[in-house]
C-alpha cells in the first residue's frame, strides 16, 4: 500500500479540534492550563480563566459529559434535516462543546438538561460536498458508561 492509500484511508476532519492518534482513533482535542486547571476546546495561546500566557498544554478531551443546555432546531440550511437537538455540553474534564445530540427524537415535551451523554464520532458526507468527513456528535450514554 502506497504512503498516499494510507492517508487516504481515513477521512479527514472537518475541524482543527476533531483529531485522530496514530492508530486513526479519533479524538477531540483541547487545552489544559497548568496554572489554574481549567480545560478549553481546541488550541490556547492564553488561559482564557486565568489569563496565563505559558504553561497551557494540549490534552485529548473527556469523551463523555452532561447537557448543559440544548435547542431543538426546525429550520437550517438546505440538505440538513431538521428537526435536530443543538446542545452545548460540560465535558467530564470541565470543558464546554457545542454540537448535536443524535439517538433520540426531537421532543419539545423532553427535558434534556442533564443527559449524560457521549462524544459519538462518525464520517459523513456533508451536503454540499463530494466526501467524507470526520465529524462528531453527542449521543446518550448507554447503562453501564461512566461519565468521566
Ligand atoms: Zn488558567
Amino acid at each position: 500500500m502506497a504512503e498516499s492509500d494510507t492517508a487516504e484511508a481515513f477521512a479527514p476532519s472537518i475541524a482543527s479540534h476533531i483529531r485522530r492518534n496514530e492508530q486513526g482513533q479519533p479524538y477531540l482535542a483541547g487545552t489544559k492550563c497548568g496554572n489554574c486547571g481549567h480545560t478549553f476546546v481546541g488550541a490556547r495561546e492564553v488561559c482564557a480563566k486565568c489569563y496565563a500566557r505559558s504553561g497551557l498544554n494540549p490534552v485529548k478531551l473527556a469523551q463523555t459529559g452532561k447537557i448543559y443546555t440544548w435547542s431543538i432546531i426546525y429550520r437550517s440550511f438546505p440538505g440538513i434535516d431538521t428537526p435536530f437537538i443543538d446542545v452545548i455540553v460540560d465535558l467530564a474534564d470541565g470543558a464546554h462543546i457545542k454540537g448535536i445530540l443524535k439517538g433520540v427524537e426531537a421532543d419539545p415535551e423532553v427535558d434534556y438538561f442533564d443527559m449524560l451523554v457521549r462524544v459519538d464520532f462518525r464520517e459523513v458526507v456533508p451536503p454540499g460536498a463530494d466526501e467524507a468527513y470526520l465529524v462528531y456528535y453527542f449521543v446518550p450514554l448507554e447503562d453501564g458508561e461512566q461519565n468521566e
